[in-house]
């Protein structure tokens, strides 16, 4: 048996192919059409799916979707999704009516999450949160050597918790203000980048930001020769974050924080105030031996919905 993972973005999917052991056998990135009508997108996915099992000689595969937004794991719906436009949609189902393999649906975090667990970290941690770091701000949790999803697979929305409660608080994707997303996802940066270009025209982050598209990597960039915008970015990046993580630590009280996505390379940066957050916290022993390390597989959130797939399966 083969167990194939799709990790559907707002601009990529990701299909990944591994066998029973976990080894990863095929990979591909496909754009994500959202402009398409849910079943002709699902006839897309099909399709890959179909040119897979022939590749894998007709064998049997059981697959497994990681999807940006509020999913319900048990039905294997998407609710919801503030940056794909499908919404109440069946995809275990239409997929399975496409394919003829069973089909498990979760949100793109709590693949990630069962990826680090499962693959990474070959199950030594038992506790766990894992912050995605992209357009979105995501997590999953690990609880004693489970993935946690909540009574209707809605649990991890970090993204969407409170960290500014101020009048002039920012608005998020979701329709609310002040949610954490808002201040450290990629739009909320670029936000913040542009208004400090704006206010120091002749700064290091002003040249680059007018040289080159746009891109998070420039706020590395700009902090690396020292200017002071893009280091205070930062910091407050560090800030918010930790403000949500020690809220989720003092719930779970986990053993390890896991930072994935293309942001958490910017860690050397927003890691020190991290720290001096989790440092102020009253109950210090949830905090004393917290480990914060950031993912190194590529493309975590395919593999881990493969992997998932393939647990699922096999119950
Ligand atoms: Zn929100």
């Amino acid at each position: 048996m083969i167990a194939v993972g799709i990790d559907i973005g707002g601009t990529f999917t990701k299909f990944i192919a591994v066998d029973q052991k976990g080894k990863v056998l095929k990979n591909i990135q496909l754009p994500t059409n959202i402009k398409l009508n849910k079943s002709a997108f699902i006839n897309q996915l099909a399709n890959q799916v179909k040119i897979w099992q022939k590749d894998f000689k007709g064998q049997k595969l059981a697959l497994g979707v990681g999807i940006a937004g509020d999913t319900d794991d048990k039905k294997g719906i998407l609710h919801f999704a503030p940056n794909i436009p499908w919404h109440n949609f069946e995809i275990a189902k239409l997929l399975k009516a496409k394919t003829g393999f069973a089909c498990f649906v979760c949100n793109d975090a709590n693949m990630a999450a069962w990826g680090i667990y499962a693959y990474e970290f070959k199950r030594k941690y038992k506790n766990l949160i894992i912050i995605t770091l992209g357009t979105g701000v995501g997590s999953g949790f690990i609880i004693e050597g489970k993935l946690y999803q909540g009574s209707c697979g809605s649990a991890g929305e970090i993204g969407h918790l409170k960290v500014d409660f101020s009048k002039e608080a920012l608005k998020c994707a979701c329709g609310h203000k002040g949610c954490l997303e808002a201040y450290i996802g990629t739009n909320g940066l670029k936000t913040q980048m542009q208004f400090a270009a704006k206010n120091a025209p002749k700064s290091i982050l002003a040249k680059l930001l007018k040289e080159n598209k746009f891109s998070v990597k420039l706020l590395s960039e700009a902090a690396s020769l020292g200017d002071k915008n893009a280091l205070k970015i930062w910091h407050n990046f560090g800030s918010y974050l930790a403000q949500a993580l020690s809220d989720a630590v003092l719930l779970l009280n986990p053993q390890v924080i896991v930072l994935a996505g293309g942001i958490a390379k910017g860690s050397k940066y927003f890691k020190p105030a991290m720290q001096e957050v989790f440092k102020k916290q009253v109950i210090k022993r949830p905090f004393k031996n917290l480990k914060i390390l950031l993912a190194k597989q590529k493309d975590i959130g395919a593999l881990g919905a493969a992997l998932y797939a393939l647990s699922k399966y096999e119950k």
